[in-house]
């Protein structure tokens, strides 16, 4: 090994899913939202200028802040934004996750957690899923550093109830809590009524699947002002300005657009629901998931084999070469017309 390179960091990086090049694929693999963003965010987009792209944007894109804050009736202080909820959580990391005592999360959980804990030299420890893969809240009862799970649990679709957060965030008032709802709008409880009461939960959403703008790198925080304000002090110790001006502009549009996004959520849940009855009828099992996806497995399918042979049909979905998940695909929730031509192949398959 060179000199130098005994000083390089060294990292595992998070592999994200497949963006194939290629048109004409039905693409199930990154819980994107099949349905095209707000039409308030096309007219925002038309009727953008050009002068503000000149000057730097506001570093706290007030806007946009404000629109998320009145969306859910909080105080403007209690809001920080970023680049997709990766770059909010990141931050979170960096911010709240300081101790030497190990945080703690899910074996079975988003996959980037591990990732940034590793990059920020965070001690931490796993706790396992039940065999239902879900939560079991006693694990989370134990000296640590800081709490961290998503709410539905991705990739298992599992919802915690509240009474379980609430549990964990009283068995835990001394660390902050960190509840990723990036799944939440499809059916699930949000954690936001219980801020009034402990003020070191945070609540961590996005703008990339219920409100369909993954492209656009959206996503937020939502807390005490004190943890805001601790947020935003490491943000502008690092980059001030995260959010650049069409993103605070399509945001803005986008939230303020409550019936279309209420519309498409609706849209979702109904497709999924739908999907769950002829999953059951072709002998898959899974959990009942409350996210816009399905975490599935077949008695008689190798899943390895099944995700490929789904791409080679130019169907697109997840799997993990995981322990304990190694035989699940995770499948997200499309448009109708595209669960139906999933559907006819794996009945095409399987009969
Ligand atoms: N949390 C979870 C649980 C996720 O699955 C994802 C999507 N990969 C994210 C956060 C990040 O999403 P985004 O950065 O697009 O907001």
């Amino acid at each position: 090994m060179r000199e130098w390179e005994k000083n390089i960091r060294k990292v595992t990086p998070y592999v994200p899913g497949e963006q194939p090049k290629q048109k004409n694929v039905i693409k199930l693999n990154t819980n994107e939202n099949p349905y095209p963003p707000s039409p308030k965010v096309t007219a925002a987009l038309q009727a953008l200028e050009t002068d503000p792209l000149r000057k730097y944007p506001d570093p706290a894109a007030q806007q946009l802040t404000d629109a998320i804050a009145d969306f859910y009736g909080l105080k403007p202080e209690q809001v920080f934004v970023g680049v997709g909820s990766d770059d909010v959580l990141a931050m979170c990391f960096l911010t709240f996750f300081n101790s030497q005592k190990p945080i703690l999360f899910p074996d079975i959980t988003y996959s980037f957690y591990d990732v940034w804990a590793d990059l920020f030299r965070i001690p931490y420890e796993c706790q396992p899923l039940n065999d239902r893969f879900e939560i079991v809240k006693e694990d989370y009862y134990r000296e640590n550093g800081g709490v961290i799970f998503p709410n539905p649990n991705a990739p298992t679709g599992e919802l915690l109830s509240l009474e379980a957060i609430e549990d964990i965030l009283k068995h835990n008032q001394d660390v902050v809590v960190i509840v990723d709802e990036a799944y939440i709008d499809f059916g699930g409880g949000s954690a936001l009524p219980l801020l009034e009461r402990y003020e070191n939960l945070l609540v961590v959403q996005t703008f990339s699947k219920s409100r369909s703008m993954a492209g656009m790198r959206i996503g937020y925080a939502l807390g005490s002002a004190d943890l805001i304000r601790a947020l935003s002090d490491v943000k502008y110790s690092f980059n001030s300005y995260t959010m650049n001006a069409t993103a605070i502009a399509l945001g803005t549009a986008a939230i303020q657009d409550r019936a279309y996004f209420e519309e498409t959520r609706a849209k979702i849940i109904a497709t999924r629901e739908r999907t769950k009855q002829r999953m059951r009828e072709l002998g898959f099992t899974f959990g009942d998931s409350k996210a816009n996806f399905l975490f599935v497995t077949h008695p008689s399918l190798d899943a390895e084999k099944l995700f490929q042979a789904l791409k080679e049909a130019g169907i697109y979905v997840r799997y993990f070469k995981k322990p304990r998940i190694d035989q699940y695909l995770r499948i997200t929730i499309g448009t109708d017309a595209e669960m139906d031509a999933l559907l006819a192949f794996l009945e095409h398959l399987i009969s």
